[in-house]
């Protein structure tokens, strides 16, 4: 078993589900074993990074949840700084989920590829560039094991508000090895129709929001949707629409006098809340619909778009034979760090496919192919 297996297999085995999926208090008849919550798997990697001889701390995020961030300094001056950033919490599983097991050279298990394969294969490429001779001379390297990656991204968000600045993050999450420069953005937003509530007997003196919505549903599915897929990115494809959440009405005998949606909109560099707001408000006043819109998300989760020709980037993409950028359809934390300065790019082992699965596993020849291009491309850092 190679020590990047090791590592994986223990992580496996420390839960850390974020605490946004836990059932709410008394509902669950599971002993109070700690499922939830990075805590384990933080204390865990430092001690760990500890005994390697890198410098740790943790940046305290919510109560009981902090960000572990272990460096390699280098032996001369600081010129530039790396930052390899993974997520540590995960979504749910049953119980079996956190029992690794290896079979036909995968290993299955919660977070084997969305994020600790990606945790291990970086810790794992940190210590051994650590332990050689051929360390980067003016590099600082900096390993963030971020908190809450699956829910609001309050790990990334602190790192860079606290901050943080690196010339390079690599932001770990399963892109089957390829270097990733771009993601869509995921923008969720609610739309209320109010009408004027009477007697289900007398419609006729009422104005039902649910109709007016049933219109608003309609315009966006079908002419909106259409719109959007005419715009295209190179790397990302197009922006899409999801109406994903809808309610409105009390009983069938009272004309509903509200309703509303919650809608998904994945959008592309370029596009900001401000200007998906202003066209789909646009739209609704063009087919003489009545709807109001507002965020239905804590925080903004933008697009991703890193330049490919910054020089740090073209040297990952060398370091990793790659001959050009990569998008992917899902947010990361990349684009929270792209957001505040730091030059991003989403790259790690195993498949999307595969993540948020019951059956969640990753390839173990991937794993540690990551884990040494990892150390080919920090061993080639001045
Ligand atoms: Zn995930």
């Amino acid at each position: 078993m190679t020590r990047t297996e090791k590592l994986l297999a223990e992580l496996i085995a420390l839960p850390s589900v974020n605490p946004a999926f836990a059932p709410p208090d008394g509902a669950s008849a599971r002993p109070a074993r700690s499922l939830y919550g990075e805590k384990n798997v933080a204390d865990f990697l430092a001690a760990a990074a500890a005994a390697a001889g890198l410098e740790v701390e943790f940046q305290t995020v919510l109560p009981g949840r902090a960000n572990v961030i272990a460096r390699l300094l280098p032996k001369n001056k600081i010129q530039q700084t790396v930052l390899l950033a993974p997520h540590l919490d995960t979504v749910g599983a049953d119980d079996s989920q956190f029992v690794p097991r290896r079979k036909n050279g995968r290993l299955h298990g919660r977070g084997a590829c969305d994020t600790k394969g990606s945790v291990a294969a970086m810790l794992t490429a940190l210590c051994e560039l650590a332990a050689s001779k051929s360390r980067p001379l003016a590099t600082e390297i900096a390993f963030a094991g971020l908190i809450d990656e699956e829910q609001a991204q309050a790990g990334s968000r602190t790192l860079a508000a606290g901050g943080f600045q690196a010339d390079l993050a690599i932001v770990g999450e399963p892109t089957h090895l390829q270097a990733v420069t771009a993601h869509k953005g995921s923008l969720w937003l609610r739309m209320e129709t109010h009408g004027l509530a009477a007697h289900g007997a007398t419609p006729q003196l009422g104005k039902n929001a649910v109709l007016e919505m049933a219109r608003v549903v309609e315009v966006l599915e079908t002419g909106y949707a259409m719109q959007l897929r005419r715009r295209k990115h190179k790397l990302l494809g197009t922006a899409t629409v999801n109406v994903g959440k809808i309610s409105g009405g009390a009983q069938p005998n009272i004309v509903p006098d509200y309703c509303t949606i919650e809608i998904d909109r994945r959008t592309l560099p370029g596009e900001t809340e401000n200007s998906v707001r202003r066209e789909l408000a646009a739209l609704l006043a063009e087919k003489k619909l009545c709807a109001k819109i507002s965020s239905a998300k804590l925080a903004p989760a933008l697009p991703l778009e890193t330049d490919p020709k910054l020089p740090l980037v073209r040297q990952f993409f060398r370091s990793l034979g790659q001959t050009r950028p990569a998008g992917v359809d899902y947010f990361c934390d990349a684009a929270v760090l792209s957001a505040a300065g730091i030059p991003s790019v989403v790259f790690g082992p195993g498949g999307i496919a595969q993540a948020h699965t019951a059956d969640e596993w990753i390839s173990l020849a991937q794993l540690e192919r990551a884990k040494g291009l990892l150390l080919n491309f920090l061993k080639s850092l001045s």
